[in-house]
């Protein structure tokens, strides 16, 4: 096994995945982990899930892609239900996070050349993520991620997280056309957007006439314990990007809209050789019937309770530990310290975690984990964090 022929874009862990079944992996010594990440929360089914197994092989035998020169009635249901499930009119199906983000940017900048607005620009926050392509690596809020990618696209405008005041301030900048924001912040550290601020945000986005563009690449499909992170809240975006979860591993992204936003996008305006086809459709299908059949909307939502309240628990009055926050299974614990180290420690005691904005351990496990998993993920990970903060320098500790 080498991985000198593959380009230096991650340093990856020592460690290689054999098989998994459920919320379990197994490396290629045989050696079995539990998944708390899910594959970066995409495999919300868990691994090897019996029915998109059987799902997938039946319609691999009949068709995998048609491209969209032809109807593909796999994405017309998909779109159907993923519509019905949003409150949303149409979607455009494509193949990541990025390219849902960049229909949405591309939609909101014809949508104001349609206004007449010569040069549309978006207003997006500090601390965002929305992808690694020029127009969604401009938009995220990442210098680190940027950095040597410049000239970064234009037309963006960033403000604050979570503050109204700060995105009320620049109202009167007639060229805004739209606001572009995850409602739960996933790579920039696990941050909450308040549900009052959404709904204040919504009723600017209406008098200003902006598009309110959410992206739930990570929140979505059930991965809060609602369909969409944005629902507990109670408002309607005008523009929704997915992926992620949407496929349960197979690649898929989906860029929703509703209104006038829905009616932007005429033929020829936008496309994707491989978005949409029979195979991945028939993913998306069968994740969003098994979600819906298993209950994993509100099992997501206990197990997200027992891991968070959990570890509450365990770390209460610990020295290090900054908070514990999150969502349903979208769950951050902020250390006052780097600790991208608990990773290869959790790993060593068969925890399959992740670390993001340096300090920040993030859980995102398979919808299906069942509850003595979910206690394990308590009972694994809080001893390592108490015994890596207890090493790290004591000024950090006492942060
Ligand atoms: C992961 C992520 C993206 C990018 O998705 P890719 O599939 O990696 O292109 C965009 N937005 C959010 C909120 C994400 O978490």
């Amino acid at each position: 096994m080498s991985a000198e022929h593959l380009m230096q874009t991650y340093a990856p862990q020592p460690v290689a995945f054999a098989r998994g079944e459920g919320a379990w992996l197994w490396d290629t010594e045989g050696k079995r982990y539990l998944d708390a990440l899910a594959g970066i929360a995409v495999n919300g089914l868990g691994h090897a899930h019996p029915v998109l197994l059987r799902a997938l092989s039946e319609q691999a035998a009949k068709l995998i892609h048609t491209s969209n020169l032809f109807r593909v009635p796999e994405q017309e249901r998909a779109a159907e239900r993923v519509c019905a499930l949003a409150a949303m009119d149409n979607a455009f199906f494509c193949n990541s996070g990025s390219e849902a983000n960049e229909a949405a940017i591309k939609l909101a900048r014809l949508h104001g050349h349609q206004r007449g607005i010569e040069n549309p620009s978006i207003v997006v926050m500090e601390k965002a993520w929305h992808g690694r392509t020029l127009a969604t690596l401009s938009a995220t809020g990442s210098r680190k991620a940027q950095a040597g990618f410049e000239p970064l696209m234009g037309g963006f405008l960033r403000v604050p997280y979570n503050d109204l005041a700060a995105i009320e301030r620049p109202a009167d900048n007639q060229s805004i056309v739209a606001a572009l924001l995850e409602v739960l912040q996933g790579e920039g550290g696990i941050h909450v957007a308040g549900a009052e601020y959404l709904r204040k945000l919504r009723e600017l986005c209406d008098r200003r006439q902006w598009l309110l563009m959410i992206d739930e690449v990570q929140s979505g499909i059930g991965r809060t314990g609602k369909w969409f992170a944005h629902q507990w809240a109670g408002i309607v975006p005008d523009v929704m990007s997915l992926a992620k979860g949407l496929g349960s591993g197979v690649p898929i992204g989906a860029c929703l809209a509703r209104g006038v936003a829905a009616k932007v996008f005429k033929p020829g305006n936008h496309g994707t050789t491989f978005g949409g086809g029979p195979l991945v459709s028939v993913a998306a299908l069968t994740t969003l019937d098994v979600i819906e059949k298993d209950g994993l909307l509100d099992h997501a939502l206990r197990m997200g309770e027992v891991i968070k309240g959990g570890l509450e628990r365990e770390l209460a009055g610990v020295a290090g530990v900054v908070e514990i926050r999150g969502q349903g299974l979208m769950i951050g614990v902020e250390l006052a310290v780097a600790c991208a180290q608990l990773v290869p420690r959790a790993l060593e005691a068969g925890l399959v975690i992740n670390v993001t904005a340096e300090k920040v351990v993030r859980l995102l496990p398979p919808l299906v984990i069942r509850e003595p998993e979910a206690r394990q993920v308590v009972s694994i990970l809080a001893p390592l964090v108490k015994t890596f903060l207890a090493q790290a320098p004591a000024s950090a500790a006492a942060a």
